[in-house]
């Protein structure tokens, strides 16, 4: 039987690989980051070199398919740039709609991936008004298509929905303009239901087909048929009939949110063969994103976004996001206090005012509206020139959405996020029942926390997409601001906040991470400190960053407590506060440098000698190396590593 001894040895040198392992994954996962941008480059560069280069290897057949849709020249184009000019009332193309328009209008099937509000609509509502006969959409929401109707209907398009409301005379209506010759009817919308469901709808269809007047099929939110997306519909499954029947009509489906794998899933259930796929970036260049300290006093928070309104944003539109409702009729009234057209929007008030505020901001006598998420769906006013986030969304996925609501006319608008460490914990509680909930908003806290990368990669990450912070144009906070770094070990302040966790423990005390801090700093209730504990020698926004990080990195982690009128999160020791116990374990973390504080951070020695040490040192001197590399990092990052 091994001594204790004998065991401890053991375990201190698994804890060493794991260290050593830990840094070679931020290693590998910064390599990942460099290849994939020099994936991007060299995908750009082969696509300009097969346009220069009719006789493309097969490989790129599809490259090159998508490339020869771009023309200008087809039969149907004078048609199809006279109808986006005189009845959509538009200029010009939004990238991958031409290409889209054209697969489609040749009779092919087409799945486009395009980000919401990014104008997917419009490329089966062209082709509907620029070809013979009808179209057929699928979509999944009453209230989308009506939205759409009333859109149409102000653009003088003959369209139509099927449902159960519609009325006797309505429907007999529409089922006769499907099979009319003469009809000028364009667009049909359905939910699946209809077509699972109803017989007499189905043998409609077919004598529509059979009189060629059923011209294409669009399948809008399509990643609904595959229960591997996040949004299935049961009823989407149904689809596949359409190609079975109608295998002559073209269908274009429709998405904002499939991987690959989810597409290609929803091509066998709708039985589509070979579709070609066009997926659009979701880099939004026309976007400022920046991210900025919350002012801690409340007054001086309205103050400044008040500045920014009347100064900056004078007579523009925008939305300011708040967390709660609470939060956005005290942020409203207090803009209107000082003068400014501002309205709250929240889930909790009746249709008919929030329709008024909706309406009232569209037409420019509103503003501002001071809104929670709730504020969301069918908004899409062109010229919103700036999003304020008030505290931090709950996830990288809200904020994209968010802040997409801006600059929908292509021009330039900002995006502001103010973060602040306390509204972490009070988004923690809310999403305390999500499933992933902690996860996406931790991913969110390092988003603001990031004061370094581009804030496009940053987002980039979380759509499996790629882009280059060199096309950032610096069009975000961390491209165009010269931060002055420093990487620092924070180890021995994990050991510090250990200690007082571990003591709070003892006691049968929970911390709220502001008494954390109090009793770090030497405040508060004196049992909650431990003597053997200095302040860490930090300003507050340092320390809270220090705590945010030990969080998202898992040294610590939220525990919540429930009582009837709100949730309380409290911190603890997390999954990988264990190997705080071996003394040369390292947390390496990027600290903006500040100027006031001397001696940031008090680094552990490394005692050399030991192999297990030297292994982590050789790791960290790895580190160094790429970091330094001018490849990895913009140049104006001053490193030292203390
Ligand atoms: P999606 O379905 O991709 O979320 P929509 O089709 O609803 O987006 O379009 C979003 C907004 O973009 C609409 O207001 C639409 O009028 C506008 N839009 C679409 N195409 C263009 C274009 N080529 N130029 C300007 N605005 C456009
Ligand atoms: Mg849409
Ligand atoms: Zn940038």
């Amino acid at each position: 039987m091994a001594s204790p001894e004998e065991i401890q040895q053991e375990l201190d040198s698994v804890e060493y690989e794991l260290q050593a392992i830990e840094l070679q994954i931020s290693e590998l996962h910064e390599r990942q980051v460099e290849l994939n941008s020099t994936k991007n480059r060299l995908k750009k560069k082969l696509k300009q070199a097969t346009e220069q280069s009719p006789s493309a290897g097969t490989s790129t057949a599809q490259a090159v398919d998508l490339q020869s849709f771009v023309k200008k020249d087809f039969p149907w184009s004078k048609k199809v740039q006279k109808n986006l000019d005189e009845i959509f009332h538009l200029s010009a193309f939004r990238p991958l709609q031409l290409q889209t328009i054209n697969i489609t209008m040749s009779g092919k099937d087409v799945f486009l991936v395009m980000p919401t509000g990014g104008g997917k609509s419009l490329c089966y509502q062209l082709p509907a008004v620029s070809s013979e006969g009808f179209t057929l959409v699928i979509a999944p929401l009453v209230s989308l298509m009506e939205d759409q109707l009333m859109y149409l209907e102000r653009l003088g398009i003959s369209a139509a929905t099927l449902n159960a409301s519609s009325t006797k005379e309505h429907n007999k209506w529409v089922l006769n303009a499907m099979l009319e010759k003469s009809s000028e009817f364009k667009l049909l919308y359905v939910t699946p239901e209809k077509i699972a469901k109803s017989k007499m709808f189905m043998s409609k269809l077919e004598k529509a087909y059979h009189a060629g007047r059923l011209t294409r099929i669009a399948v809008d939110e399509v990643h609904c048929c595959s229960q591997w997306g996040h949004d299935f519909r049961p009823d989407y499954k149904v689809l596949g009939i359409l190609k079975r029947q109608f295998p002559n009509v073209p269908l274009i489906g429709l998405t904002a949110t499939a991987t690959s794998n989810i597409l290609k899933d929803c091509q066998k259930i709708l039985c589509v063969e070979n579709p070609l796929t066009l997926t659009a970036s979701f880099n939004r260049p026309n976007l400022y994103y920046e991210v900025r300290d919350k002012p801690s006093s409340t007054e001086d928070f309205t103050e400044d976004i008040a500045k920014l309104i009347t100064g900056r944003y004078k007579d523009q539109s925008g939305i300011i996001y708040c967390f709660s409702q609470k939060d956005s009729e005290y942020v409203a009234v207090n803009l209107q206090k000082m003068g400014i057209r501002a309205k709250h929007y929240h889930a909790n008030m009746e249709a008919a005012d929030k329709s008024d505020v909706h309406r009232n901001w569209t037409d420019n006598k509103i503003q501002v509206v001071v809104a929670t998420v709730a504020f969301g769906m069918g908004i899409d006013k062109p010229d919103v020139r700036f999003i304020i986030h008030h505290s931090l969304s709950k996830s990288m996925e809200n904020y994209y959405q968010e802040s997409g609501r801006a600059g929908r006319d292509d021009k330039k608008a900002d995006c502001i996020l103010y973060y602040s460490f306390t509204d972490i914990f009070k988004v923690s509680a809310m999403v305390v029942m999500e499933n992933v909930g902690q996860q996406k908003l931790y991913q969110m806290v390092s988003f603001c926390q990031d004061k370094e990368r581009c804030r496009r990669v940053q987002i980039a990450q979380h759509f499996d997409e790629v882009w280059d912070s060199k096309d950032c144009n610096q069009m975000c906070d961390n491209c165009r601001h010269d931060n002055a770094f420093i990487i620092v070990n924070i180890a021995n302040h994990a050991k510090d906040l250990v200690k007082i966790l571990e003591q709070a423990h003892s006691l049968d005390e929970k911390l709220t991470p502001l008494k954390l801090i109090d009793s770090w700093l030497g405040k508060g209730i004196s049992k909650l400190r431990v003597l053997s504990v200095a302040p860490p020698g930090l300003n507050r926004v340092q320390i809270e960053a220090v705590i945010a990080h030990l969080l998202v990195q898992q040294y610590f982690r939220e525990d919540f407590s429930f009582t009837p009128y709100t949730t309380i999160s409290y911190i603890k020791l997390g999954p990988k506060a264990g190997l705080l116990k071996n003394d040369k374990h390292t947390i390496m973390m990027r600290m903006k440098k500040d100027s006031t504080t001397k001696d940031p951070v008090k680094s552990p020695k490394l005692s050399s000698g030991d192999k297990n040490s030297a292994e982590v040192k050789k790791e960290r001197g790895d580190r160094k190396r790429p970091l330094s590399d001018d490849s990895r990092m913009p140049k104006k990052v001053k490193k030292e590593v203390v």
